[in-house]
């Protein structure tokens, strides 16, 4: 007997691929949970491949009806991926010219899907302080003026976005549950999502649906200390030069009951398991609203009916999250076998970007490591310099100039080696000059050793 097969519905042409923007299925997490009710919305079913299908199709007809948006006009935008991927749909779909400023880490696989829509890019450091005139939204907003029928989507501030998830987003989850949802789990990144969705379901319900924020730790949204994390779109990092830290003005603080806050390694791991237990290949965000739901689900009891949004697709992040080299060269993965570097993590020494050379000196004199590592942190950073990203590894013959000048920066990072390799796997791909390296898990540096000490592992 063959299974019946319950797709075969004829469904209607659409006129357009706008048309298919929303709509998107919840499926029940029931071999991650099998004792709970636990939804998640798949949100990569949209045509352009995330959540942000809804905010730039939304905010696209809102400046058509505005007039900010005129024919043959050129859509503008600061963003990190899937903003632009939505927005290149539309324009390409519409008619207009799209361009976009990227952060130079985007991963290569976004980059190269914008193109393909035909938009054209400009990649800026990503490492910028806010007040940069080449920071993201800065040069966004300067290209958008400078251009001709230039048109700024500006999702930070576009009432448009959150109002989107209010209109469609809410009400879709409200009715595919019957009205039983109790907690709403939704990631952060312009907080357009959590803000219109949640906004919905306090109204709805009468203030009973429970919306909870899933942020990486050390955002700065879920009260973090703004450093680095490793998932990518969402939360908040506040760049150690950056004065005044600001959030986007259409996120609403009010509208979140509580905040989970979710170690990148146990997003990234969930991710990866969804796909291989639930068949749903995911992004990082996704690992961090769904940890943050199955968490939820586990503390409300049996009652509950959480519903988690899962922005992306893992398509994107398949050289990343979804990589077992990139997992275990980060340090995401140490504990799954015998002979990772794991046991050779400790703390570090560090000096900020900025120290003279004689601090640094007594500094990689006193603590007895093989090098200095030069991080990107701020005597004024609200992070503390160990959680900074890595800019160089001094060893005492770079520290040999001017006791007052500030310390050499490389112009390339060092590349580091991950708690998750083994001693013989880091060796191999370590060029023959490598003296000293420095140790990561969990993304962050966690040690500085000679190469020397790696060999003596291999034994
Ligand atoms: N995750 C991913 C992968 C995203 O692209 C975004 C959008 N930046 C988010 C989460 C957060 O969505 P929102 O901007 O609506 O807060």
């Amino acid at each position: 007997m063959t299974a019946p097969d319950r797709r075969a519905v004829a469904t209607p042409p659409a006129d357009s691929l706008l048309a298919l923007v929303g709509g998107t299925p919840l499926i029940r997490l029931a071999r991650s949970a099998p004792a709970a009710e636990v939804h998640a919305k798949l949100e990569y079913l949209n045509p352009g491949g995330s959540v942000k299908d809804r905010a730039a199709l939304a905010m696209v007809l809102d400046a058509e009806e505005s007039g900010a948006l005129r024919p043959g006009g050129t859509i503008v935008e600061g963003t990190s991926g899937n903003t632009g991927l939505g927005l290149a749909q539309v324009a390409a779909a519409r008619g207009y010219r799209s361009l976009f400023v990227l952060p130079d880490k985007t991963a290569v696989e976004k980059l190269d899907a914008l193109k393909a829509y035909g938009a054209e890019i400009v990649l800026t450091p990503s490492a910028l302080p806010r007040e940069d005139p080449d920071h993201v939204i800065a040069y966004a907003t300067r290209l958008a003026k400078e251009t001709d029928g230039g048109w700024l989507a500006d999702q930070y501030g576009n009432p448009a976005n959150p109002d989107v998830h209010r209109r469609t987003t809410g009400p879709e989850i409200w009715e595919a549950t019957g009205g039983r949802i109790t907690h709403l789990v939704a990631t952060i990144g312009t907080g357009g999502t959590i803000t219109g969705t949640g906004q919905y379901l306090h109204e709805v319900s009468g203030g009973r649906v429970q919306v909870v924020g899933a942020d990486p730790v050390t955002s700065a949204y879920g009260g973090g200390d703004g450093s680095p994390f490793a998932i990518e779109a969402a939360g908040h990092y506040i760049h150690p030069e950056t004065a005044t830290d600001v959030f986007p003005d259409v996120y609403r603080r009010d509208v979140i009951d509580r905040f989970l806050t979710i170690a990148d390694r146990e997003s990234i791991l969930t991710a990866r398991a969804l796909a291989r237990t639930e068949g749903l290949l995911v992004g990082g965000s996704s690992g961090t609203a769904a940890a943050a739901a199955l968490r939820v689900a586990a503390e409300a009891g049996p009652d509950a009916v959480v519903v988690a949004i899962l922005p992306d697709s893992g398509r994107a992040y398949l050289s990343k999250y979804h990589s077992d080299t990139w997992v275990r060269r980060q340090g995401f993965l140490d504990d799954d076998r015998e002979g990772t570097l794991a046991g050779l993590v400790s703390d570090v020494v560090t000096v900020p970007v900025g120290t003279s050379v004689g601090e640094a000196r007594s500094a990689l004199e006193s603590s007895g490591q093989p090098a200095l590592p030069v991080v990107l942190a701020g005597r004024s950073s609200r992070f503390s310099p160990a959680a900074g990203e890595v800019l160089g590894l001094l060893s005492i013959a770079d520290l040999a100039g001017p006791a007052d000048a500030a310390v050499p920066v490389p112009s390339t990072p060092p590349v580091g080696i991950g708690s998750g390799e083994t001693a013989a796997e880091a060796l191999e791909r370590l060029g023959p000059d490598a003296e000293v390296v420095h140790l990561v898990r969990d993304g962050r540096l966690a040690g500085v050793l000679t190469v020397g000490a790696l060999r003596a592992q291999v034994g």
